[in-house]
């Protein structure tokens, strides 16, 4: 069984779902990707993952390129 305390650290994709393409009115155009540090563009596709690294609360999504959610680590 998977504990919370191994998933610290990591950005764990929830049910990986792709969001946009962005368009010019989304509200999180030039919001920086944790994960490659570049801002949303337009066209760009996201998707949210829970991160417990980034946030002091255990169940917060983040948003995130969805290319660097799929990409393994290391
Ligand atoms: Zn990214």
């Amino acid at each position: 069984m998977l504990v919370e305390s191994e998933l610290i650290g990591h950005a764990v994709p929830v049910a990986l779902t792709r969001y946009g393409p962005k368009e010019e009115l989304s509200p999180s155009l030039g919001t920086k990707c944790p994960l490659c540090g570049l801002g949303f563009k337009v066209g760009d596709y996201t998707a949210l993952v829970r991160s417990t690294r980034h946030s002091k609360y255990g169940d917060a999504r983040i948003e995130v390129h969805c290319d660097c959610a799929t990409k393994v680590p290391g």
